[in-house]
């Protein structure tokens, strides 16, 4: 196994944590404990990302890592009246099939409450609807109640109130893969907290400082990058993230180039960016020079938090490097745990090249 039992479980408890965009404090918790041992001071916004600097031997430029801790997760819009069933609206991006007979979680103000996303069940539809696909709008939660009373008053569900997919963590094929919920983008927070972790235990020389940060609401339009750019003010940034592993029954090769085992992505564009050429070689020419296998990759429709780090003022080289990820957006995502592994020894091996030369020459002029 490429990680320890400890770090395994961190992944774990990061991937099971409640997290919604806009609700992501548990998350952040979590990923702070786990953290702050390798980092030398930690920042927060006023939005809810948190951000660990790590002083190199060098005080600029500023090198900014960034994984987003929120999830794809939902709201609850209503209590029907007479049934109790509780009708939501998604926070992020999902597909409405991968959802009917999941179990979540809903957050009320008197604690945690399991439900299970239903509609009308096979027995009562008839031949032509079967045929259908259930729309989100059709479906509803189900808490086991009945009576909008019980779910006010007895379980203190409102309007309002956010709710996470239930899916538990595990590994797989001989401790080689892991499954989990919200992999999208817990995996990309968790390479950066491996990353500070390397550079602390291995005494890594850096010419830079780091700044790895904790990203909120990314699913719901990269915000938390918004405010992070600020605080920080990258001279470059690597956004850590999930990548569509395209190795799966239906997808062709040029629609998802990445596959899982395959080492770490680069996205060399999606619709939120067009990443800075020159550090683009720099990645390749460094993960070529290391011996890490990676492969480059295209994401049609989607973007990531460097689609504002690279905005950020008058400008901020940026990338993604990504770990293929089959399944993202639903309660079961699978990641091999190698990817991860060679993702954190290339971020390392760019961290020893990024000086202030190396930015420099990212510049056109
Ligand atoms: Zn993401």
């Amino acid at each position: 196994m490429k990680f320890d039992t400890e770090s395994i479980k961190l992944l774990g408890a990061m991937s099971e944590s409640f997290g919604p965009s806009g609700f992501e404090n548990e998350t952040a918790s979590i990923v702070r404990k786990a953290a702050e041992p390798f980092a030398d001071s930690v920042l927060n916004d006023k939005l809810g990302s948190v951000i660990f600097t790590r002083n190199g031997s060098s005080r600029s430029p500023k090198v900014l890592l960034a994984g987003h801790i929120d999830e794809v997760g939902f709201v609850i819009t209503g209590i029907d009246e007479k049934t109790g069933f509780l009708t939501f609206n998604p926070l992020g991006g999902w597909f409405d099939q991968v959802l009917l007979g999941q179990r979540v979680r809903i957050r009320g103000r008197l604690g945690d409450v399991v439900g299970v996303i239903a509609s009308k069940p096979p027995h009562l539809l008839q031949p032509e609807e079967r045929e259908k696909v259930v729309k989100l709008s059709q479906m509803y939660i189900d808490v086991g109640a009945a009576g909008k009373e019980t779910v006010e008053k007895e379980l203190g569900i409102r309007v309002g109130d956010p709710v996470s997919p239930l899916a538990q963590f595990m590994t797989a094929l001989n401790d080689s893969v892991v499954i989990g919920k919200a992999f999208d983008d817990r995996i990309g927070t968790f390479l950066g907290i491996e990353v500070l972790k390397r550079l602390k235990k291995g005494d890594v020389s850096h010419p830079n400082s780091v700044y790895m940060a904790a990203t909120v609401q990314e699913e719901v339009g990269l915000r938390g990058a918004q405010t992070v750019a600020h605080v920080v003010d990258p001279d470059v940034s690597i956004v850590l993230e999930t990548d569509i592993a395209g190795d799966v029954p239906g997808i062709k090769e040029n629609e998802a180039p990445a596959r899982m085992g395959g080492g770490p992505s680069i996205i060399t564009y999606d619709s939120s960016m067009i990443p800075n050429q020159p550090l683009k070689r720099m990645v390749i020419e460094t993960a070529e020079q290391e011996g890490i296998p990676y492969q480059l990759s295209t994401v049609a429709r989607g973007g990531t938090d460097a689609g504002k780090f690279h905005l950020n003022r008058s400008g901020c080289p940026s990338i993604a490097i990504c770990v293929p990820a089959r399944h993202i957006h639903s309660h079961s995502a699978i990641v091999n745990l190698n990817d991860i592994d060679l993702a954190a020894s290339l971020v390392v091996a760019l961290l020893r090249k990024l000086d202030e030369t190396a930015v420099k020459s990212f510049v056109y002029e």
